[in-house]
């Protein structure tokens, strides 16, 4: 079994109601057992600021898969929550979008797989919920504590807990 990082985001819907159960998926999918999950945090949209603002969290599964069929399942997640990448804008309004931030620490880089995750230390909608279940994980030679660290977490705040969690 291999620890894995794995953030969520989404604006569109009942989006805390579909980490839930994308949560359940993954672990049922991935044959994963999950370590740790963050608080949801609402954000500021990015890339285009037209949009409403994101609810973002990560949770640390341990998984048998290997990277490339981590990502195909939680591919197939976010397609089966409504997520239709041939129709979105870029950086538009999505369901579900899951990123594989770390793997273990694998260092892999192809056309499909980028890992660790290459825009990891420019996100602090990433980072912030990363370094509250993580936060002395070194990624590419930085913990996330210093890593959030450098960044700007304004317009971040943390969403209360809610009772079906
Ligand atoms: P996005 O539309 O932002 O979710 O980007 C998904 C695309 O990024 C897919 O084509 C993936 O194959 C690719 N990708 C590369 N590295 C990663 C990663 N670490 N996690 C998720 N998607 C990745």
């Amino acid at each position: 079994m291999t620890s894995a990082l794995i953030a969520l985001g989404g604006n569109v819907g009942d989006v805390r109601a579909t980490f839930n159960k994308a949560i359940a998926h993954i672990c049922g999918m991935a044959q994963a057992e999950l370590v740790a999950r963050s608080s949801d945090y609402a954000t500021p949209p990015w890339g285009n600021e037209q949009q409403a603002r994101f609810v973002n969290a990560c949770v640390e599964i341990e998984t048998s898969l290997d990277p490339n069929a981590l990502l195909f399942t939680l591919q197939r997640i976010e397609n089966r929550f409504g997520r239709d990448r041939a129709r979105e804008e870029r950086w538009g309004p999505r369901t579900l979008d899951l990123d594989l931030i770390a793997y273990d620490d694998a260092t892999i880089r192809t056309a499909e797989l980028t890992l660790p995750h290459p825009r990891l230390f420019e996100r602090a909608f990433v980072l912030v919920p990363l370094a509250e279940i993580a936060p002395d994980r070194v990624i590419a030679g930085r913990t996330v504590r210093a890593a959030l660290g450098a960044v700007s977490t304004e317009g971040i705040e943390r969403l209360p807990d809610v009772g079906s969690r």
